[in-house]
């Protein structure tokens, strides 16, 4: 099967193309989606595929489900696959006839490619529900570039409901066309982000001791807080914690009132994270209270780490292999930015799989979110083609065991 599935899939190249471009030109924010779930839904329905829309917001949960009689000592199998599919609030500032249309907005993470590529795959698979006798979910996500994400939201509203095994491709700008990045374990990591208020006592700069300096003390407190990482976590554990803001005062001579602090923490571990949010906790208190200032401490948790199932990943990599060739498949450095694909590899095992989309000849070497972001498209075929692999695994291979 799969061999014609995949060339099935290259002959519908040019429609994936125009979807994606369409997507492109098209961008729309996160949890503010109205056309591109609609778009989504219209194409898969002309496909005759059952279509639940709403779902945890503004998601879309589309089920295939295989005729094939199973045999006796078969089990029901479900299998999902997850495109995101919103925008980011960025200028598009490519050359290219299908750059975003949207004043200050673009897909510039790739999400139109995930969502292109899933629906070419989707086309082929319909095509051969009389081979496999499963179910296919398939999760087009909105919003996964704002805190809280889509995914959390679409798994209360039970799109995980039955699914034993789900897998998500991210194209990436910095792997080159034609590499498959896989890791197992942690992939990517927790971000959480804080706020800190210090309210001491302002006064005039010539009277210190008459005020509560918040500027002495904030600058005391992030002296402090570097023994987090550096002499509370365990050294095993891969942890930052880095602050990004620290405002306070106005001018020369006036001690203010209060001082400002924002930063944000990146763990893999639950345990290490935890533990930053709780040290944090203390050393805020403490510094503030030693002063004679009070201090708020508010942490934010954000998505949890991305933790790859070690028998998926050895399940994608084999058939990476045999898309790429052995030596175009790697195994990605685990990294410290997130993926709201965490929530649903918590509630089911599963793989997130970072495919190449970099080609300098057409420009595509940018970093994600970068105005000038682009992919090569052909990445699509490389990300319909694993998920048809990964199905011929589940359904077909499996049968002849
Ligand atoms: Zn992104
Ligand atoms: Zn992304």
């Amino acid at each position: 099967m799969l061999h014609q599935a995949c060339t099935k899939l290259e002959e519908l190249y040019s429609e994936m193309v125009d979807l994606r471009r369409d997507f492109h030109m098209y961008p729309e924010l996160s949890f503010q989606e109205m056309e591109t779930p609609r778009k989504i839904a219209a194409y898969l329905r002309k496909l005759g595929i059952e279509v639940q829309e709403g779902v945890g917001g503004r998601g879309i949960v589309a089920k295939i489900y295989g005729k094939k009689q199973k045999s006796p000592e078969e089990q029901d199998k479900t299998v999902a696959f997850r495109a995101d599919f919103d925008g980011l609030p960025i200028q598009d500032e490519k050359q290219v006839e299908y750059k975003s249309r949207v004043p200050g907005v673009m897909h510039a993470c790739g999400h139109d490619i995930h969502t292109a590529a899933l629906l070419g795959t989707a086309t082929i698979i319909k095509e051969y529900e009389q081979e496999f006798s499963g179910t296919v979910v398939l999760i087009f996500q909105h919003a996964e570039e704002l805190v809280p994400g889509g995914a959390i939201s679409m798994i209360e509203d039970g799109c995980l409901n039955g699914v034993d095994v789900i897998y998500g491709a991210h194209v990436f700008s910095g792997l080159p066309l034609g590499v498959i990045g896989v890791q197992e374990g942690y992939m990517l990591a927790a971000g959480d982000e804080f706020q800190i208020e210090i309210r001491g006592k302002g006064g005039h700069g010539a009277s210190p001791h008459e005020s509560i300096d918040p500027i002495v003390i904030g600058s005391q407190l992030i002296l402090n807080l570097q023994q987090v990482v550096s002499r509370r976590v365990d050294p095993l554990q891969p942890a930052v914690l880095t602050i990004g803001s620290f405002q306070s005062g106005a001018t020369y001579n006036v001690i203010p009132d209060t001082a400002q602090i924002l930063g944000t923490v990146r763990t893999f571990s639950e345990e290490t994270r935890t533990g930053i949010e709780q040290a944090m906790q203390k050393i805020v208190q403490h510094t503030a209270e030693g002063a004679g200032a009070t201090a708020q401490f508010t942490y934010r948790r954000g998505y949890p780490s991305v933790w790859n199932d070690p028998v998926e990943t050895k399940r994608v990599e084999a058939i990476a292999k045999q898309l790429v060739g052995n030596e175009r498949v790697i195994r990605v450095p685990p990294q410290m930015g997130g993926e709201d694909f965490a929530y649903y590899l918590q509630k089911t095992s599963g793989n997130f799989i970072g495919v190449g989309g970099g080609n300098s000849e057409i420009n595509a070497t940018y970093p994600h979110h970068h105005p000038m972001f682009d992919v090569d498209e052909r990445s699509m075929l490389q990300i319909g083609k694993l998920f048809l692999g990964l199905l011929a695994e589940h359904f077909v291979l499996s049968d002849e065991a």
